[in-house]
């Protein structure tokens, strides 16, 4: 049996850490705060902000909703961004995504400030996460994974380090902040041959295919960490699941993430550790 690398302890002692430094913050006058933007109202993103609402107000973060109908105008919405970018009272930025497929994603990211940009969203923050430089933010899932990684003392440095996925939220980053860290990080995406193999070689293994559990024995050894990103809901069993079938991992593997419950329970924890740092930054 493998052991069960959980998010919820590794969130809590993140939240900790921030909830001092927000704490330091308020003592200085300063309110950390969260404007988080969302477009119509999809169950997803309502979740999400509810829950960042949540992790925010239990650490002394405040948050501002701002919502739009989906039918809103690029214009509208860029404007709004750049207001956000420029009022001092707001330290961080989460604009929920996907857009809806009729406005420019690309174009109405870039009027988030990139000292703002705590969930990791802008060209900026990317290019930061690539040089591995302080000037943004990384995709609070990518960093979810190294926070967790950290929390249970698994070895990154040297270590062989496979992310199935090339997205910009999660493969790509997730395999950037490994290689800052000193694994030899590999990445894989659909067209990868051998794909399995090359996982098999992995010391850390990161499943990010966004496919339910596609991730089965033939990509696992027994020393390996394996980290699963994905998060499904299953309408049959109306159940939750993840990029790698568990049962197959749990029984091969030294270490496994649960989903429910192992990177899906850090991200809000990440994205109020981001707005606290963005705010504390501001005093330098
Ligand atoms: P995505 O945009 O669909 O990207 C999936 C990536 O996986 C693509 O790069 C794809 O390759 C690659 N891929 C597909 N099959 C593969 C295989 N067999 N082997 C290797 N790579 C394969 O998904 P995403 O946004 O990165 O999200 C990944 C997963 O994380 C999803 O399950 C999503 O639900 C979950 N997620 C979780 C959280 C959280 O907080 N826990 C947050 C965000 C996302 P190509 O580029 O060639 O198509």
């Amino acid at each position: 049996m493998s052991m069960l690398l959980r998010g919820a302890p590794a969130a809590a002692a993140l939240n900790e850490k921030t909830a001092q430094t927000v704490s330091a913050l308020r003592e200085k006058g300063i309110i950390p705060t969260l404007a988080a933007v969302r477009l119509g109202a999809r169950e997803d993103d309502l979740s999400y902000e509810r829950a960042a609402v949540k992790r925010c107000a239990g650490i002394g973060i405040e948050t501002r909703r701002v919502s739009f109908p989906e039918s809103v105008s690029g214009g509208e919405l860029e404007e709004t961004l750049r207001g956000l970018s420029a009022d001092a009272s707001v330290h961080g930025i989460l604009l929920l995504r996907p857009l809806p497929p009729a406005l420019d994603e690309a174009r109405i990211l870039r009027a988030i400030a990139p000292e703002k940009d705590v969930d990791g969203a802008t060209e900026g923050s990317l290019a930061a996460v690539y040089a591995g430089t302080d000037g943004g933010f990384a995709p609070c899932t990518a960093q979810a994974v190294m926070e967790l990684l950290d929390f249970y003392h698994i070895p990154v440095e040297g270590k062989h380090a496979v992310v199935l996925g090339r997205s910009l939220v999660v493969g790509r980053p997730a395999a950037m902040l490994l290689l800052h860290r000193g694994a030899t990080a590999t990445l894989c995406h659909s067209k990868t041959e051998n794909a399995a193999q090359i996982a098999r070689g992995a010391d850390i293994l990161v499943a990010a295919t966004g496919r339910r559990e596609s991730v089965g024995a033939a990509y696992f050894h027994a020393g390996q960490t394996v980290i699963d990103v994905g998060i499904h809901y299953n309408e049959e069993t109306q159940t939750l699941c993840g990029d790698v079938a568990f049962a197959e991992a749990e029984s091969i593997v030294r270490a496994v993430t649960p989903v429910p419950g192992g990177v899906g329970a850090l991200t809000t924890a990440v994205l109020a550790a981001h707005t606290a740092k963005a705010a504390a930054r501001r005093l330098k």
